[in-house]
């Protein structure tokens, strides 16, 4: 496993000694990063987000207060939190500071044992919570990405698509016969299968882009950016095969007498449509699958 990496601190401040005493002090624990302006603190925001930043709020090219402004209007960094660090103590800058979105205010000159423990305070909170949001992602029995997880992605693949104008797949699985899986050897076997084909899945789709997740029940779904008709269909196949090669024993299936998935394939060029267009093109083809004989893969509604 790797080491827990430290958290990123980022320090926005454009007189160089405040930059250099907190550095110094934050080092210890924090990854430090730093910018002299505004600017350069969005432009190294938005190469790899940090877990908190250090906001000074008069500043020549861009003060801390419209950076806050620009970050909180962005669902991207919403979240990061923020502290403002200034000379401006009055009780209406430190209001309108903290009606901004910041989570602390802190006055200049500052007391570095105190920032060290505010910093140290909601950096702890701010990791907790990208936890939690982690885990809202996940589905709890295979530990791989739920439905949840899946729709974002799809909206997200789906804008992608529109702008790049290439195909987005999507592949609907659904466990032939699990029902009678269940019957017969319990719930808790039924369980143990289905993280097993979930694992077999996530193996059997190999683009870093490439997402398997749980859509719900003994249903699957991968999403599949970039990939066309033709390759999708190629990519459900290997899945099919996979599943099948892997010869989970299944003493009541009609199919065979192993675990078998049917599986639909939806291809299209993201125009206005929403994505559940894809969505229902894979869940009609996966209904023709099954009523073909499952254990088999729809990539068209003829076939
Ligand atoms: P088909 O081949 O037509 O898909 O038949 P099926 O039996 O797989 O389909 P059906 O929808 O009738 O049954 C789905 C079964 O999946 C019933 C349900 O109890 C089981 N199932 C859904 N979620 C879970 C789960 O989390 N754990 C277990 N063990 N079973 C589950
Ligand atoms: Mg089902
Ligand atoms: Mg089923």
């Amino acid at each position: 496993m790797n080491p827990p990496r430290k958290p990123v601190v980022l320090i926005v401040d454009d007189t160089p000694t405040n930059i250099q005493v907190l550095a110094e002090a934050l080092r210890v624990a924090y990854r430090v990063k730093v910018a002299g302006g505004g600017k350069m603190a969005l432009d190294i925001i938005q190469q790899a987000q940090p877990d908190l930043i250090l906001l000074d709020v008069m500043m020549p090219d861009m003060d801390g207060y419209e950076v806050c402004r620009t970050l909180k209007n962005n669902p991207q960094t919403q979240n990061i939190p923020v502290i403002f660090v200034t000379a401006k103590t009055d009780t209406v800058d430190e209001t309108f500071g903290l009606q901004l979105g910041a989570v602390d205010y802190i006055a200049k000159p500052f007391r570095l044992p105190i920032v060290l423990a505010r910093v140290h305070n909601h950096v702890a909170l701010k990791l907790k919570s990208d936890l939690l949001e982690s885990h809202a992602l996940l589905d709890g029995l295979t530990s791989i990405p739920n439905r949840r997880r899946f729709d974002q992605s799809l909206e997200t693949e789906w804008k992608r698509a529109q702008r790049s104008g290439l195909p987005l797949s999507v592949l609907m699985f659904d466990i032939d016969h699990f029902k009678a899986y269940n019957d017969s050897l319990g719930h808790r076997a039924g369980d143990d299968c289905l993280s097993r084909v979930a694992m077999l899945l996530c193996e059997s789709v190999e683009r870093p882009g490439d997402l398997v997740a749980r859509y719900g029940g003994e249903e699957f779904v991968a999403l599949l950016p970039e990939t066309d008709a033709e390759g999708a269909a190629r990519i459900a196949e290997r899945c099919r095969v996979q599943i099948e090669a892997a010869r989970i024993p299944h003493p009541n299936s009609a199919t065979a007498g192993w675990v078998t998935v049917s599986i639909g394939v939806g291809t299209l060029l993201p125009d206005g449509a929403d994505p559940r267009a894809l969505i229902e093109q894979a869940d009609a083809r996966l209904y023709r699958a099954k009523a073909a004989g499952r254990n088999r893969v729809c990539s068209t509604l003829e076939g």
